[in-house]
């Protein structure tokens, strides 16, 4: 089971949901990463490792099923 690298609860919908945005790629749930729970640094490294992700080449997916917000086509896997 995935967990918030921060406050160690599985994934849900909504807030819960979670997102490679943690230090590392790590799963963070969007209230640690940028709401309640988020302090400037979590949300300066959910940012970081958002922009990362657009960087990449390739056309963009959302897929929410997935649970890690836009992706490169391709890519699935290989994190
Ligand atoms: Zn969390």
């Amino acid at each position: 089971v995935r967990k918030c690298h921060y406050c160690k609860r599985p994934g849900g919908k909504g807030p819960r949901e979670l997102r490679p945005y943690g230090p590392g790629g790590a799963d963070v749930c969007a209230e640690c990463a940028i709401g309640v729970n988020a302090t400037p640094e979590r949300t300066r490294t959910a940012e970081k490792m958002f922009r990362e992700k657009l960087s990449q080449k390739g056309p963009l997916v959302l897929d929410s099923r997935e649970r890690v917000g836009p992706r490169r086509m391709g890519k699935r896997g290989a994190s």
